[in-house]
């Protein structure tokens, strides 16, 4: 029974074989961005004039010139109906953590009844999707529903195709009827501004010319794929995106032979299509490998101006699920699909360029060091400041089970530097005993750079265990779940690091750049202060370790540990008034954002235990019960046989059944109990559950099992 599907995906799978493409080449050039309405599509679909409007509304943010809506909303169209798209979407990002679309077609009928294709400036710009079935945290009653999506010009357009059309995608921002936002892309882009704002005023205090800013983004998205015939047959992961149950088979990543292995063929042709689909629509995945764990990937782009790599991303995950299923696999993106091997994280890689200089990148004159030094410790004052913000922003239900699960980060935020940076920055503003103090005070030499040591290019010494660690040239935020938007990091770390910055250039505002002397001393004076005061969030040890927690819990930093906790940070004072002084947030956007946060978190508990408990009743329990008869049954034939032999071994299996029944029976019975209680309830239920399932697993007859076995999700595909 149970088997068969078992069995006939296995005979599925194993009847691949690998096709090799016809000679119909692809060339990247060609390819990339084929599907977006980007600067040459621009130009091509638009009068000189609008093109250069447009374009300077997407470079240099300009406010869009109203006049020429309708202009670019027939160009647009043109240009996807040239691609076959007969229906055009605002695309958004509600609080569900996805992306959401309602498609119109551009048809409209004319009054002889014929067809015509209509998209005009005002439908580009505006729409109004009944909004009361998205989550809003209380922002707005079901009575009052009206929502509204507006353009981001600065994203641009793009196409969606599917196998027999396609769709016209315009991205722009949620909000509701009296202004409050709805979605991640507004505050994502009102704390970029922040930024741009706080980093143009630290370099002006610093004597420099303004110039254009912009926050860049280099996400690592990791995720599974398992084959969809054993996905279809595991109503958790159809439900919940995880495995419920499932013992760890005896191999798993223990030989470390996946990370970085051949690519199977199987894999390889998705993974090819994959990269295809995203050049076409302009997203430059840029790496691929196999990952840690068994049948976990990753996919890695070259970073971009921020607001537009976190629709990169997002619609990354959306190619990931369609293009996998192409292919007869299913993408996993949850942070824990499998216990006993590692979970998925979302690495963001984040810095901040003025004009084309990377100003977290240390460089090879003096001037540039002690920018890239001033931007360092503001860097690392925000995250001490604002550590429980950055943690908050990691809570999902799915990343609880990955962080500080000695695969990821733990829950503490801290910093990584490297020794060799720590111990310039320590040396900051302070005497150096070995040499005798010159003429000048010895801050203006040190920053001035004449005795400042060369600063390490590469560093050498990675470390791979901290949540926020200084790689080079960018901060790595590894705390982020795999399917979790990089605007909720990043909105965060923007506006903290604003406010830091904006901290030095208050004090450097007073000063003259032109007197090196005085300005130079008194910055390092400033960066002294900041180091002094925030480096006990510098770690650059094993954080991994189960002393570390102890030292951070010594040094005073915020630990975490727990879901709720962390995500009520949200709802301290001090973080709303940060966020309403930068307009990011204002405190009712904020406080419905945790309610909405909270509650999603309950919700996807709730739903997990509920799942479980109806597949250990209705597909684990027949089948123990059933093995228990049999079992029963043998033993009471045995001994009416007369048999001296084989009745000890019967006995003793008909009694472990017998057990399993009693204990499955008690854990049912527990969560049916727990699902009236709180979601701390339902996550103990779910883990006495589970070790009664597990241990079941792996004594029922394989040929009766009906779940689809990690063993098998885990190893069998091509
Ligand atoms: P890793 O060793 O962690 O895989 P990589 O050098 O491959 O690191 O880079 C990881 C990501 O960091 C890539 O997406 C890359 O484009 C991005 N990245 C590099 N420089 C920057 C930068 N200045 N700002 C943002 N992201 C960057
Ligand atoms: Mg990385």
């Amino acid at each position: 029974m149970g088997n068969c599907s078992r069995i006939s995906a296995i005979d599925k799978i194993a009847s691949y074989s690998e096709e090799l493409p016809s000679d119909e080449s692809l060339r990247q050039p060609d390819e990339f961005g084929k599907y977006v309405f980007n600067e040459t599509a621009i130009k091509r679909y638009l009068p000189h004039k609008v093109a250069e409007k447009l374009l300077a509304t997407i470079r240099d943010r300009r406010p869009l010139d109203p006049t020429i809506a309708d202009d670019v909303a027939n160009a647009m169209k043109e240009w996807a109906i040239g691609l076959g798209a007969t229906h055009f979407t605002h695309w958004f990002q509600p609080l569900t953590g996805g992306t959401a679309e309602k498609h119109d077609a551009f048809l409209d009928v004319s009054g002889s009844g014929e067809a015509l294709q209509s998209f005009s400036g005002k439908n580009l710009i505006k729409g109004e999707p009944d909004a009361s079935s998205f989550p809003s945290g209380g922002l707005r009653s079901t009575f009052e529903a009206r929502g509204y999506t507006a353009w981001d010009p600065t994203s641009p357009a793009f196409v969606k195709r599917h196998a027999n059309g396609a769709t016209l995608c315009i991205p722009t921002i949620f909000c509701s009827y009296t202004g409050e936002v709805l979605d991640k892309k507004t505050p994502l882009l009102r704390s970029i501004q922040v930024l741009e704002r706080s980093v143009k005023r630290l370099m002006k205090a610093f004597g420099s010319d303004e110039k254009p800013v912009s926050v860049t983004l280099g996400p690592e998205q990791e995720y599974f794929l398992v084959d969809r015939n054993f996905y279809l047959h595991r109503p958790d992961l159809i439900q919940t995106g995880r495995t419920l149950f499932g013992s760890p088979p005896p191999r798993h990543q223990q030989l470390e032979d996946h990370y970085f292995g051949t690519i199977r063929p199987g894999i390889l042709a998705f993974m090819t299509d994959l990269d295809r689909e995203l050049w076409r629509l302009g997203i430059p995945a840029k790496t691929r490998h196999n990952e840690v764990a068994p049948a976990q990937f990753e996919v890695a782009p070259i970073f971009e101006e921020l607001n537009l790599a976190v629709d990169h991303n997002m619609l990354t995950m959306d190619v990931l699920r369609r293009v996998a299923m192409r292919h007869g696999m299913v993408c996993l993106l949850h942070e824990k699909p499998f216990a006993g091997v590692n979970g998925s994280g979302k690495h963001n890689n984040w810095s901040v360029a003025y004009g084309k200089q990377n100003l977290l990148e240390p460089g090879e004159d003096p001037e540039q060091n002690v920018i890239f030094l001033t931007f360092l410790s503001a860097i690392i004052r925000a995250v001490d400041l604002h550590s429980d913000l950055l943690r908050a922003s990691t809570v999902s239900a799915g990343n609880k089970h990955r962080l500080g699960a000695n695969e990821a980060p733990p829950a503490i935020i801290s910093v990584f530097l490297g020794e060799q940076l720590t111990e310039i920055l320590e040396k900051i503003g302070k005497e150096s005993p070995d040499k005798p103090k010159a003429g000048r005070s010895r801050e203006t030499i040190l920053l001035g750079g004449e005795t400042l040591p060369p600063l390490p290019k590469d560093m050498t010494d990675r470390n791979r265990t901290s949540p926020f660690a200084f790689t080079g040239n960018k901060f790595e935020f590894r705390a982020c779940g795999s399917s979790q938007s990089c605007a909720g990091f990043c909105m965060t770390m923007n506006t903290i690091a604003a406010e830091s910055i904006d901290y030095i250039a208050e004090k450097l505002e007073k000063l003259d750049p032109a007197d090196s002397e005085a300005f130079h001393g008194t910055l390092a004076k400033i960066l002294s202060e900041i180091i002094e005061g925030h480096k006990r969030v510098i770690f650059n040890g094993n954080n991994y370790s189960p002393e570390w927690v102890e030292e951070a819990k010594r040094r005073g930093l915020p630990v975490l540990q727990r879901s709720m906790q962390a995500l009520r940070s949200l709802t301290k004072d001090e973080n709303i008034a940060l966020f309403e002084r930068y307009g990011v947030f204002s405190r009712t956007e904020l406080l419905s954002r945790f309610e909405v946060f909270l509650e999603e978190y309950h919700y996807k508990v709730r739903i997990e235990g509920g799942i479980a408990l109806e597949m250990a009743r209705n597909m684990i329990l027949p089948v123990v019960i059933e093995q228990f008869d049999r079992a029963t049954e043998a033993y009471a034939k045995a001994q009416s046989a007369g048999l001296a032999d084989g009745l000890r071994g019967l006995r003793g299996v008909a009694a472990e059944y017998g057990k399993l029944v009693d204990e499955l029976t008690d854990a049912c019975d527990g969560m049916q109990k727990a699902l009236s209680e709180e979601h701390e309830a339902i996550l103990e239920a779910m883990r006495r559950l589970r070790s009664v399932v597990d241990r079941a697993e792996q004594v029922i007859s394989d040929e009766e099992w009906p779940l689809p076995k990690y063993r098998e999700m885990l190893f069998v595909y091509n």
